[in-house]
């Protein structure tokens, strides 16, 4: 039994772990992967209030220690589902966990492009991580697709270690920064392929190159690759809680800024919740919000 279960280790649950342990909860956070969330895979984060600039992997360590040395109890477990009721219940691939209150925090994944051979090539020239992955194509060519900040940011990384980065995105506007836009720019081994969309995989056993159709001449052209980061953004991954948790057409959890959920006691922290910017700073403030209501909830 924990006063509060939090699911999640990204940005906002250690966020909300932080809060709920300063408030002398006790608290138990589920993680089915890695600590760290989303935040890990990027290079640099230079937009959190009051830290120039860190790595996304350092930002989450900090996190994580800091939750760790406050009393949180991380336990690597897939949570199946939730219940309600004077004491909640969640279950996990490890067991069944009662507690108080309960926090998603569940952030969201990457979605795929939903090219054919996509997944057959995942790991044979095909990533969602620069971060991870960027070091095995130095010195030669690959392809980012995406226009937000994590394809913008992912050039920029790759741009250091490849000879040719190629940045294709489906509009002529890029959604990330425009000071990172900037950056791009200065760069001369990356190049812009805009209003393009990549039609097909090209390689048999590694990929080799990408079909890319350029939406306003209507030609289509061969763009040679050893490498293809998809940065696309994410899709959220509430399933396990739809029976009894509300949420909207595209799969987030219907919550306001307040983090309460169609459900009291549960409240939704993050990326994983309706909302309408998605950044490390509104993740770490709905950690706080929901934690602060989670202990209100229980007291
Ligand atoms: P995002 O901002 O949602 O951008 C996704 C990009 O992929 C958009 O440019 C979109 O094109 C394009 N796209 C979507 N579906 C596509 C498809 N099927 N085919 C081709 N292109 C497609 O995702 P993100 O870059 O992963 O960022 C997610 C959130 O995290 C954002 O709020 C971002 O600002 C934040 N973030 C922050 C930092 C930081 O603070 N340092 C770093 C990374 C990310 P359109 O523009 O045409 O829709």
């Amino acid at each position: 039994m924990a006063d509060i279960v939090i699911i999640g280790a990204g940005t906002a649950g250690l966020s909300a772990a932080i809060y709920a342990l300063r408030a002398g909860k006790s608290v138990i956070i589920f993680e089915q992967l890695a600590y760290g969330g989303q935040i890990i895979n990027t290079p640099e984060v230079e937009n959190y209030p009051g830290i120039k600039s860190i790595s996304g992997f350092d930002f989450a360590q900090g996190l994580y220690e800091q939750a760790v040395a406050l009393g949180a109890e991380l336990k690597f477990e897939q949570v199946t589902g939730i219940e309600d009721g004077a004491v909640k219940k969640v279950k996990t691939s490890g067991g069944e966990y009662e507690c108080g209150a309960i926090i998603l925090a569940t952030g969201a994944k990457n979605r795929p492009l939903g090219l054919d051979r996509e997944q057959e090539l995942i790991g044979s020239g095909i990533s969602y991580c620069a971060t991870c992955d960027g070091a095995f194509f130095k010195g030669r060519a690959v392809a980012v697709n995406g226009g937000g900040n994590t394809a913008l940011e992912d050039a920029l990384f790759l741009s250091n270690y490849c000879s040719k980065v190629y940045l294709i995105h489906r509009r002529d506007e890029f959604r990330g920064e425009a000071k990172q836009v900037e950056k791009l720019k200065t760069k001369e081994n990356i190049e812009f392929v805009l209003n393009s969309t990549i039609t097909e995989l090209v390689g048999d056993d590694e990929l080799s190159g990408v079909k890319v159709l350029d939406k306003v001449s209507g030609e289509s052209r061969l763009i040679e690759v050893d490498g293809l980061f998809i940065a696309i953004g994410q899709m959220p991954e509430n399933a396990a809680f739809a029976p009894l948790i509300t949420l909207d057409g595209a799969g987030y959890i219907v919550a306001g800024e307040d983090c309460k959920t169609n459900v009291e006691g549960i409240f939704a922290a993050g990326d994983c919740r309706t909302k309408t910017v998605r950044q490390l700073t509104t993740a770490a403030a709905d950690g706080a919000v929901a934690a602060l209501a989670a202990c209100a909830y229980i007291d």
